[in-house]
């Protein structure tokens, strides 16, 4: 299709009209960054005028920006919490937001050990579908033909409750693929998925993954895309190919569906699909029975990928090695930045290398301010002395920062939890680079567990220790990643009172059991549902190991009277260290009590 030359974009020429008026888009909003935002947030105060957050702290209607952060806090989930419970149990009185509550998003950030509830509106589906519009648009700048053949992307749908006033609470990507933005997509050559939806919104994760990875190797070379949303998606898809390809083989030998999916849609679907080729099925046994070579498997199988569609920054980029060692090193796309609460923005430059992924957020998608972060001196505030927030036009390049946002839904300057680093403008709206999210000790999956929830954990295992008369002298831990799922280790260093009654390998098997039962739902949900998650494993390593590893510290510059242990270690010498002393290694027997409903 030609593109009118008036619809020509600065990004790059665009593939097709549409894309051309999405690139607009961007420009638009990306030149007037602090115009949107202002009207972004008067629009916003305007509709919540009357609701009685913005009453509470007495805005008075004001929807200047000065006022609106004279008046309202700083907050984060905690103090929000008594607003949310009520809106959960039944308040339909205009709480937070003006517009009815829609459903709750369920984040992968926890408070009390559960997921932490995101009140949401109808119309932010509509916010948040302009977003995801506007990454094809910019992929196809950097990718040529996408529009030749299909994406074959693992997404799935998790459970979801109801709160006590019967309003759906479920993760952010379940209610997208549900709604009718999702299911009632109008056709675009550049959105073709191999998985049929019916497979993407089967609940039984076995029978989800079989099937779209069935249809995967179906359409094998019509695939020019591979993804999923975050790298250990991907990575379990490919495990999941390792135990699964020779009844996928079979079936497609036969061109009849394993027997253990046996959801009616998928099967209806699939009588469609599948065909007998036995070709197909020759070569899928031919690549995937090489033992433990798996090297290249995706371009093996799916060789004409152009790329891998996976978030691999932040904690995802723990596996990018592995990714590598089965792509042959094709490029990894991170395309969007965005959270249950709010999405943010877009990778201008998709196709980058991981290192250098910036983010643009997109001013019309909430308020969004920027607290100062130094990692050395965090500063101290409180109501009395509040922090000095920077708005998005205005921070500085090189400079990072916490996000706060305001949303249409109704949270006013919310903490989200993330660190940012400036590193660059489009137009007037900066880009960021995502440093970390605060608090966060070890991450497999979505999992986040932070210090206190481990410290919990090991008190409460410490707890099966105390008839042997033995204690934990010091522990530290490591997410390991190198076995697909990957999991959580423990170091323990025991002091054992009475040798001759020292615990057992049962006892201490059970103490990785106790963990898990304290760490929180979505570790659990990873661990149960998801399999997202392996059993977490404790090494005791001998007695003087942390004496040694403070030693080491302080030989590289620690100061002893600061030396503080580290709760989670990935430096490989330490690592090295540490796995050199183990004298013991325990798995959990059992997966740990997790089910969809929230335990408060
Ligand atoms: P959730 O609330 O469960 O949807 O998780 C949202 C969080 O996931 C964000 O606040 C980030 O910490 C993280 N996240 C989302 N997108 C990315 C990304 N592209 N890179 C790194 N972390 C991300």
């Amino acid at each position: 299709m030609a593109v009118d030359s008036a619809l020509s974009s600065p990004l790059g020429p665009p593939a097709c009209e549409k894309d051309a008026k999405a690139l607009q888009f961007i420009e638009e909003m990306t030149r007037n960054a602090d115009s949107v935002q202002e009207k972004v947030l008067a629009e916003i105060l305007t509709r919540n005028a009357n609701t009685e957050y913005l009453q509470d702290f007495k805005l008075g209607g004001a929807t200047d920006r000065d006022y609106f952060k004279s008046k309202i806090p700083v907050v984060g989930y905690e103090d929000l919490q008594p607003y949310i419970q009520r809106i959960a149990n039944g308040d339909r009185s205009p709480i937070l937001s003006s517009h009815p509550i829609s459903e709750f998003l369920t984040s992968s950030g926890t408070s009390g050990g559960e997921r932490k509830l995101m009140p949401t509106i109808q119309e932010e589906w509509m916010r948040r579908q302009k977003l995801y519009s506007l990454l094809m648009p910019v992929m196809n700048l950097s990718v040529p033909d996408l529009d030749k053949g299909k994406g074959l992307y693992f997404l799935f749908i998790k459970a979801e409750t109801k709160t006590p006033s019967g309003l759906v609470a479920r993760p952010v990507l379940t209610g997208y693929y549900k709604s009718d933005q999702f299911k009632n997509r109008p056709y675009d050559p550049y959105l073709v998925y191999t998985s049929p939806d019916e497979a993407i919104l089967c609940a039984d994760s076995f029978q989800s993954m079989y099937t779209q990875m069935l249809c995967g190797l179906l359409m094998r070379e019509q695939v020019l895309r591979m993804g999923a949303v975050f790298a250990s998606g991907l990575l379990r898809a490919i495990r999941f190919l390792q135990l699964n390809w020779k009844q996928l083989a079979e079936d497609i030998r036969k061109g009849i569906l394993n027997p253990k999916v046996t959801d009616p849609s998928i099967r209806n679907r699939m009588s469609q699909i599948l065909k007998p080729n036995p070709d197909l099925a020759d070569f899928i046994i031919k690549e995937c029975d090489q033992g433990e070579n798996w090297d290249r498997i995706i371009t093996r199988l799916w060789p004409n990928t152009k790329y891998l569609d996976v978030i691999v920054t932040g904690a995802m980029a723990q596996y990018i090695p592995t990714l590598d060692y089965y792509s042959g090193g094709i490029p990894l796309a991170c395309t969007m930045y965005a959270s249950s609460e709010c999405y943010f923005g877009l990778n201008l430059k998709p196709m980058c290398k991981p290192s250098e992924v910036s983010y643009t957020i997109m001013p019309n998608m909430g308020y969004f301010e920027f607290l100062p972060h130094d990692p050395v001196n965090p500063l101290q505030f409180s109501r009395d002395y509040p922090p000095k927030l920077v708005d998005l036009a205005d921070v500085e390049v090189g400079k990072e920062y916490e996000l706060i946002i305001t949303t249409y839904a109704g949270f006013c300057r919310y903490r989200v939890g993330d660190i940012l680093r400036v590193t660059g403008f489009h137009n007037s709206a900066p880009q960021f680079k995502f440093i970390r999210r605060k608090n966060v000790l070890l991450s497999i999956d979505s999992d986040k567990t932070d210090e206190a929830e481990l410290q919990k954990g090991i008190d409460n295992a410490s707890e099966l220790l105390r008839e042997f008369e033995t204690s934990v002298v010091e522990y530290t831990s490591y997410a390991d990643t190198k076995t697909i799922p990957g999991h959580y280790v423990i170091y323990w260093e025991l002091l054992v009172k009475d040798p001759d009654n020292s615990p057992s390998h049962e006892v201490l098997n059970k103490c990785c059991l106790a963990i898990e039962e304290s760490l929180n739902s979505v570790y659990r949900q990873g661990r149960v549902a998801d399999n997202s998650i392996g059993p977490l494993e404790i090494r005791v390593v001998k007695n003087g190991t942390f004496e040694e590893l403070m030693d080491y510290a302080i030989s590289r510059g620690a100061s002893i009277n600061q030396y503080k242990v580290p709760r989670c270690v990935s430096f490989p010498p330490i690592m090295e260290l540490l796995d050199s002393r183990v004298v013991s290694k325990h798995f959990s027997p059992s997966p740990p009590h997790w089910t969809p409903e929230r335990r408060c």
